[in-house]
């Protein structure tokens, strides 16, 4: 049996790095469930059509195909074969992949294709349901949490870094709340810490730090 490790937790929590580095040390595939409805959300942006259009957006979404790539130090994403590693990150793109990750079409046919990457190699999956409706029999399942405004101040100093946008801080924040908000009201597979997820609380703990106490849960 491929082993499966589930990270889920609210936005800016620091699970896309953490997953990142767990899976590297562990020798599994990475798969930033997120980076996959962004890509959709992308798509549906450039297209033009309205995101409340779900059956536009569905008949998009059965036609599309996603493909992740393990690169040095990101994960590439390319959809239709078109690399948008760096638009999938945009505030247009973040302030719109809520509404489209609340479609029931495009979160059945998502799952299905992160279940099936499962498949191909034991992962460490990061997103909002994966221990409750992907990975449901996933043999560790954590639930990262950090305050909004340390999950704020990470998100503002990644954007500093990939040099994107300079958004204040509230902005960020606001941002931030709005998604949680979002993702954790809506009918299908809100984000929920499964019942037998650990939580791992980490302000003040650096990436560092809580990727070894990952490791550490899971040799236990
Ligand atoms: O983790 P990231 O910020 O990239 O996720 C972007 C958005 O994708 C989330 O705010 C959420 O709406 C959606 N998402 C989801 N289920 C997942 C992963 C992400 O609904 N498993």
């Amino acid at each position: 049996r491929k082993p499966i490790v589930a990270i889920d937790g609210p936005a800016g929590a620091g699970k896309s790095t953490v997953t990142r580095q767990v899976a590297q040390q562990l020798n599994l595939l990475f798969l930033d469930t997120g980076a996959m409805y962004r890509a959709v959300t992308w798509l549906v942006l450039e297209s033009g059509i309205e995101m409340s259009d779900e059956p536009a957006v569905a008949e998009l979404v059965h036609q599309c195909q996603i493909e992740l790539i393990p690169q040095q130090d990101q994960l590439g994403v390319c959809i239709n074969g078109r690399d948008v590693t760096a638009e999938i990150r945009s505030t247009q793109v973040t302030a719109n992949v809520s509404a489209i990750a609340a479609q029931s079409v495009v979160r059945e046919s998502l799952v299905k294709q992160q279940q099936a990457y499962g498949r191909t190699g034991g992962v460490v999956a990061e997103g909002r349901d994966i221990g409750t409706s992907v990975f449901p029999d996933a043999e560790l399942k954590i639930f990262l949490t950090a305050s909004v405004k340390e999950r704020s101040q990470r998100r503002q100093l990644e954007l500093q870094q990939q040099g994107l946008e300079d958004i204040s801080l509230e902005q960020i924040e606001q941002e931030i709340a709005q998604r949680d908000y979002k993702d954790s009201t809506r009918s299908i597979a809100p984000l929920r810490k499964a019942a037998d997820a650990i939580e791992v609380q980490t302000d003040g703990l650096t990436i560092e730090q809580v990727t070894e106490e990952i490791i550490r849960l899971y040799h236990q």
